[in-house]
């Protein structure tokens, strides 16, 4: 077995009628995905893709995204995912960086993908008649013709992953078919995945966190996938309540909106179907906060399985589906991986509790950066350790602990301070519903730690916000050294979030500040 698409065909030969995916209730085969897939296949061979060209994915989640998807691996092709919130500036760049052969898009995203591409005058295909209402239906009718093409080796490029754009413009990661297998395995076995399992999936699925972790895992397993077009409380409570789905995966602010939503009296019922038949809650993507954690674990009675990855390498760090799933805490290397922490200057491995970059190694890290050699440079070493960019340590007992951006540290007179400690101490406080800590230039201290919070109560009037202020920095004061204060806090109505629901600190100054 070579790659996710091999494993999802002997599905479909050996268990064709077994469901791959829940479509608006509706039950979908693996048999009618693969052929699906091979319909895409044969559309785009007739347009003229070659082996290694790309097709950029500029598609909502629909059942027609995976087959679009699967159909490029088929062609011999490699995808490009797109994030549909992206617009002109974002598409830009991405359509010229990767420059693909062929881009499909969808009714909502159509448009936009003509106004660029246009603009771009770049060479290539757009499909864009394929409707965004889902179903295998979606695609364009053409004849499957004969697809007698030789299946993708492991080295061959899979998909070009675009980053987030947390810290600014977003990098094209390489993954191979050989990362995706060798992450999917390693998933499967730390979490215990198996074909009886269904997901219950709201990410996006031109993100890393949705592709490669959820729909990878459930077709290399032959599992199945019950796939909603965006995250909505109030019906992702009614599934999970309703024993149709075993496991869940969200990012931290999902976990927040679920807690808000289902903790009145007349949720009791819901809470408790929750409790009793779910298997699993996997939060990643952003750090998970511990009163999130442990809200969680009070309400419906699951404790939140905390792991941590990246779009280059898939998932790298995971907490024990056995044993102590410590809150704060992303836990030890998925199986057939390792992790080490190193200093941020010297490079030299760091011993337990010493703060200092994360770097990986393993069969799941990317080949690189797409055209783009500089940047591959910085982040590999000599023995093939990846450099994540993230802070964190690990404790005596092997679970690692992110302690933030290493961009994002703040080195204030002298003093590193790590903004995602002084986020917990403000979270902790019953005023803050969310904050985001980032430094500021500072004449004298080189930087300055600055707070934007949503306050549980919005607007706040000047006198208000002027007390709310003394108070939340005497509650950092109180609780942290000094110098990690906040000296400036903003109040704002909400912060600015990426489609992960990650703040852009990069953003966080041009924020609306009443
Ligand atoms: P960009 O690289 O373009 O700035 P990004 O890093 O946010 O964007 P992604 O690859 O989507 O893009 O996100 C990976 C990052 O998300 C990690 O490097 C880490 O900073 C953060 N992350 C993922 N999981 C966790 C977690 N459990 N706890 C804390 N941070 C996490
Ligand atoms: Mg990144």
């Amino acid at each position: 077995m070579h790659s996710i698409l091999a494993a999802t065909l002997a599905h479909a030969t050996h268990t064709p009628q077994r469901t791959c995916m829940i479509w608006h209730g509706q039950s979908l085969s693996y048999a009618a995905l693969v052929a699906a897939a091979r319909t895409w296949a044969s559309f785009y061979r007739a347009l003229g893709l070659v082996q290694g060209d790309r097709v950029a994915l500029y598609l909502g989640n629909t059942p027609a995204f995976l087959a679009a998807y699967l159909g490029t691996h088929l062609a011999g092709g490699a995808a490009v995912l797109i994030n549909t919130q992206y617009r002109q500036i974002e598409l830009e760049h991405i359509l010229s960086d990767s420059a693909p052969h062929i881009a499909v898009g969808d009714t909502t995203t159509a448009l936009e993908l003509r106004i660029t591409l246009g603009k771009l005058r770049q060479a290539g295909h757009a499909i864009t008649q394929i409707t965004s209402d889902g179903s295998w239906s979606g695609m364009p009718v053409h004849e499957h013709g004969s697809l007698d093409l030789p299946l993708p080796q492991p080295d061959d490029l899979a998909i070009l992953a675009y980053t987030s754009g947390t810290t600014g413009r977003s990098k094209g990661a390489m993954l191979t078919h050989a990362n995706l297998l060798a992450n999917s395995r390693a998933v499967l076995e730390a979490w215990q995945w198996t074909e009886h399992d269904r997901l219950l999936l709201t990410l996006p699925l031109f993100h890393i966190h949705g592709l490669g972790v959820g729909v990878h895992g459930s077709l290399l397993t032959g599992a199945s996938i019950d796939l909603r077009p965006q995250f909505e409380p109030d019906s992702v409570l009614l599934t999970l309540a309703s024993g149709a789905v075993s496991m869940f995966f969200g990012v931290p602010t999902m976990y927040g909106r679920l807690l808000q939503a289902a903790s009145g009296a007349e949720y009791a019922a819901i809470r408790s179907a929750i409790m009793q038949r779910m298997r699993l809650f996997v939060s990643g993507s952003a750090a998970l906060p511990p009163q999130i954690f442990a809200q969680f674990r009070d309400l419906f009675g699951h404790t939140i399985l905390e792991r941590y990855g990246m779009t280059e390498t898939i998932m790298n760090l995971t907490n024990p589906y056995h044993g102590e799933r410590r809150a704060g805490t992303v836990g030890m290397p998925f199986p057939g991986q390792e992790a080490r922490i190193v200093d941020l200057h010297s490079r030299a491995t760091l011993p337990d509790g010493e703060v200092g970059e994360i770097q990986v190694r393993g069969p799941h890290v990317c080949a690189g950066y797409w055209r783009n050699p500089q940047a591959s440079a910085e982040v590999f070493d000599a023995d093939g350790w990846f450099s994540t960019g993230d802070l964190g340590r690990r404790e005596a007992d092997g679970y690692y602990v992110i302690t933030g951006r290493a961009r994002e540290l703040i080195i204030s007179g002298g003093y590193n301070i790590y903004p995602r400690e002084v986020e917990e101490r403000l979270l902790s406080h019953p005023a803050v519903l969310e904050c985001a800590v980032r430094g500021l230039p500072d004449p004298d201290f080189g930087e300055q730690v600055a707070a934007w919070i949503v306050p549980s109560s919005f607007p706040l009037d000047a006198a208000a916000s002027n007390t709310l202020s003394s108070e939340l920095i005497a509650f950092c004061r109180a609780g942290l050294a000094a110098y990690k204060r906040p000296r400036q806090i903003f109040f704002v109505a909400a912060l600015p979030r990426n489609a992960l629901g990650k703040v852009q600190k990069h953003l966080l100054t041009q924020y609306p500040v009443p």
